[in-house]
């Protein structure tokens, strides 16, 4: 049951007061409805938002959360809107917090390597302003170049290099918030250790906008890596892709950087949408894209001979080499532009995100075949099979009406979900819960919700961040 208030005009008024005529949307129902949805599917999933604002500090949100606070009006944190898990959808309607204008890197402090940035920079640019120092985030999602680093602490962000380098929340050495109180609080900072009581930044790091709004983050920084070299491996079934997972990851005597994994229809439907054709395509049925970095190109060459060597031996149909920036571009363009491709077929199409330990990817793998067969209904699917990550899309049949199928496609990605829980993984491994898998986290983590729910009651007693969010009111 909805127990928030409505905004009202006086509420309004006030927000105008805090941050300017300029950044409220207000009554203007199309302006509104960019902010009533994310990339998990407007079609089905959005929710209009009673008002947005834009604050530009720590300040204004503070004055704008205890004002929200006093009228009992849920407030949504919206970072680019890339989420695939609804979680910056405001399904109690209220205000929406978009960090669009807080777009500045505060700082690049090359003796700490640390960067200080606001929540609303896009990732990308960050990477680039670093970069121009020799320094690298490694943290960095696929949604690089649309999603902010906001997002990407709030919903701890994966991407396709967490073997080698982690994911979001391990660049990230601290984060300045604002509480649902309105007090700003920092947590961690420049500094890499700090034993001194609870480790807070690992916990806001994936809290999608249910505990603190965070307003300044603290990212780690590394020395730019040297070389890379991406190899393109085709195999005559998904079932021998998926045993080569671990011998990319140990036969090319480093540890790569990414093992992505993508089948013969996904590669099908992205060659058709980048106009691109990818070698074996009519028989193989299914590719992994392995990266590796190295120093020097002599040393790049004896990793991916040793790897292509063990990868032909274990059954790949080939491995195609790129050494430059044009042609790895071309490996990664279909695997990089995989929802976009499907999309453009399906507009429907909803992505689901299960992990699980990288021994058990044949068993999820077979389970999602079934389930197609079963079900009648075509599976994409694509992942970073190095960390167990992947994503299953299944695509509308023709002849079902849009309604039965938001049904049917939730029950077939909620099997999916708990069967990789069941095989040891989790229900989200990197786009997070958001309210569209509420329900199997609820199922696979009943205890960690309850402890969640705690939690939630001790940082915002009001329970007006984010509400619906990774559980239900
Ligand atoms: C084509 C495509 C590829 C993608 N690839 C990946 C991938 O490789 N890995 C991956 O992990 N995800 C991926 N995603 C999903 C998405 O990009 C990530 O979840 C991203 O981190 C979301 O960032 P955002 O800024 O768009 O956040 P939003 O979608 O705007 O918000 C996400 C959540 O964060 C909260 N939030 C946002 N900003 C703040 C803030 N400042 N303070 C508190 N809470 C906040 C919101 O309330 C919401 O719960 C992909 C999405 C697309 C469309």
């Amino acid at each position: 049951m909805n127990e928030f208030e409505k905004v009202g005009v006086s509420f309004v008024k006030d927000l105008r007061r805090i941050v300017g005529e300029r950044a409220v949307i207000y009554e203007d129902r199309e302006a509104l409805e960019a902010y009533s949805s994310d990339e998990s599917g407007g079609v089905y999933y959005s929710h209009l938002p009673e008002v947005v604002v834009k604050p530009e500090n720590a300040k204004q949100i503070s004055e704008i959360v205890k004002l929200a606070g006093d009228a009992r009006v849920p407030i949504t944190p919206r970072g680019a809107g890339s989420g695939l898990a609804g979680g910056a959808v405001p399904i109690y309607g209220g205000v929406v917090i978009s960090f669009e204008r807080m777009n500045k890197i505060l700082e690049i402090d090359e003796e700490n390597l640390v960067a200080v940035s606001e929540p609303g920079v896009v990732t990308n640019d960050l990477c680039k302003k670093v970069a121009e120092r020799n320094l690298y985030y490694a943290g960095y999602p696929m949604s690089v170049e649309t999603s902010f680093i906001g997002g990407n602490v709030a919903t701890n962000a994966g991407g396709s290099k967490v073997i080698k380098y982690g994911n979001t929340v391990h660049h990230i050495l601290g984060v300045e918030a604002v509480l649902p109180s309105g007090e700003t609080v920092r947590f961690g900072g420049k500094r890499r250790k700090d034993s001194s009581g609870y480790d807070f930044v690992r916990l806001l790091a994936g809290s999608e906008g249910t505990l603190a709004l965070f307003t300044k983050i603290f990212v780690n920084l590394i020395p730019l890596p040297g070389k890379t070299v991406d190899l393109l491996v085709p195999f005559k079934s998904t079932e021998d892709a998926v045993r080569n997972v671990a011998v990319a990851i140990k036969e090319g005597g480093v540890l790569p950087t990414a093992v992505e994994f993508i089948d013969k229809l996904s590669v099908k439907l992205g060659e058709k949408y980048n106009n691109v054709v990818l070698p074996f395509s009519d028989t193989a049925e299914a590719y992994l894209i392995v990266q590796f970095e190295g120093k020097s190109r002599e040393e790049l060459e004896k990793i991916y001979v040793n790897a292509g060597k063990a990868l032909i031996s274990h059954g790949a149909m080939n491995v195609f080499v790129a050494d430059n920036r044009t042609n790895s571009d071309k490996i990664w363009k279909v695997r990089r532009n995989w929802l976009e491709g499907i999309k453009a077929f399906d507009p429907y199409v909803p992505t689901g995100d299960v992990v699980v330990p990288t021994s058990e990817i044949p068993k999820i793998i077979d389970f999602i075949k079934i389930l197609s067969k079963e079900s009648g209904v075509k599976i994409p699917v694509a992942g970073h099979a190095a960390d167990g990550n992947l994503h299953p899309a299944p695509m509308k049949p023709e002849d079902m009406n849009p309604a039965a199928w938001k049904d049917y496609s939730e029950e077939i990605l909620d099997k999916i979900a708990l069967k990789a829980a069941e095989l040891g993984g989790a229900v989200s491994g990197e786009h997070g819960i958001g309210f569209i898998k509420k329900r199997v986290l609820a199922e696979t983590k009943p205890a960690q919700v309850s402890i969640m729910r705690s939690l939630k009651r001790v940082f915002d007693p009001n329970g007006i961040l984010n509400p619906g969010k990774l559980f239900d009111l």
